[in-house]
């Protein structure tokens, strides 16, 4: 159990049936900001994933059923494998009009500064409900509902769907299902409890196709992406005892192959995937030059505690941060930094 500062986190556990009286606390005092609310903002972290895209989607349907206004910000682009997700095509990347909102959701982010540059947009907004499995987040608002036991945001979204007493449509189910199916990496990881996949059999039940969504998020590779990933083999390297893998990209790479920086995904999983390796590690060069490390491991190595001595976070076995210096610089901090750990 984490202490949120605010007291509106919930343990781990199996699914949410045991929640404490003090989320049911925070849930209703949820709940009342939407009800006296007409306008609100719905936005997630910058490079969205299924949780992130599908979470805030999903949000955005519930609240246009109870008849309100919703927009849906999120800074950078919507990769193509998740433009079939309802309601994709009315997400903006600028926030024009921070005072039009009274209420912004705030999804998948352990901190403000998760959504990017305008992150400072959103202390115009009057109320910010938090939902976020991120082992990072303190619970920095009052209606924060943090669970670092939960699969995903989307997971955490359900019980308050569940409570606002809105009927799950197939627009709500199949973004929910994409978010707990992305985020678990195909209800594979330790973070998938039985709760996990009750919940995604309800989706099923409820419209969300699992060939079809899974057929748009994996199988719609663009070549660009393999050209990627080819190049990106030639520097895996392990280390001497075998528990340590690591690959690179560099701008120089994207630019060969015509690749985008979102290409990357699924490459750090792969490196953790090979026999013997714990910890793998994705260097990625930014359009920026920063270097974007991008942490994977096995068990209880901890892999949240060594990004966020770079100031990133993230989970315990997935985690991510920036490392300023080149790439030479960034492998060399990186390396120390998992020697300590
Ligand atoms: P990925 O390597 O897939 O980009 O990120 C892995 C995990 O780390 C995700 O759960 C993501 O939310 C988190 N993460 C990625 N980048 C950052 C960051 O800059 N700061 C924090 N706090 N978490 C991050
Ligand atoms: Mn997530």
């Amino acid at each position: 159990m984490k202490a949120g500062r605010h007291g509106g986190t919930v343990g781990p556990g199996p699914g949410f049936g045991a929640a404490s009286s003090d989320v049911d606390r925070v849930m209703d005092g949820i709940i009342a900001v939407i009800d006296a609310g007409r306008v609100f903002l719905v936005t997630s972290h910058v490079r969205p994933d299924g949780d992130a895209i599908g979470s805030s989607l999903a949000v955005y349907h519930v609240l246009r059923r109870l008849g309100k206004e919703a927009v849906v910000y999120i800074q950078d682009k919507i990769p193509d494998m998740y433009r079939f997700l309802p309601g994709s095509e009315s997400i903006v990347h600028r926030i024009d009009t921070p005072d039009r909102f009274d209420t912004v959701f705030l999804l998948d982010c352990s901190e403000m500064e998760r959504i990017g540059e305008e992150y400072k947009q959103l202390e115009k907004i009057r109320n910010i409900i938090n939902i976020d499995h991120h082992l990072s987040n303190d619970g920095f608002t009052p209606h924060a509902l943090i669970d670092v036991g939960a699969s995903s945001t989307g997971e955490i979204l359900c019980r308050l769907i569940k409570r606002l007493g809105v009927a799950v449509t197939k627009e709500i189910a199949v973004n929910v299902y994409t978010a707990l199916m992305t985020d678990t990496g195909s209800f594979r990881y330790s973070n998938t409890g039985s709760g996990t996949l009750r919940l995604a059999a309800e989706m099923i039940e409820r419209g969300a196709d699992p060939r079809f969504i899974a057929e748009h998020v994996y199988e719609t590779i663009p070549l660009a992406r393999i050209r990627l990933l080819q190049s990106g083999l030639r520097t895996l390297r392990i280390s001497e005892d075998g528990t340590i893998g690591s690959m690179e990209v560099t701008r120089k790479m994207l630019a060969d192959e015509g690749a985008l920086p979102e290409h990357t995904e699924g490459m750090v999983d792969m490196i953790r995937s090979i026999e013997g390796v714990v910890i793998a590690v994705l260097y990625q060069e930014m359009p920026d030059g920063r270097i974007k490390a991008s942490l994977r491991s096995k068990g209880t190595v901890n892999v949240e505690r060594i990004a966020r001595t770079f100031g990133g976070g993230g989970h315990l076995n997935a985690s991510a941060c920036m490392i300023e210096g080149d790439m030479a610089e960034a492998k060399k901090k990186m390396r120390a930094a998992m020697e300590a750990e």
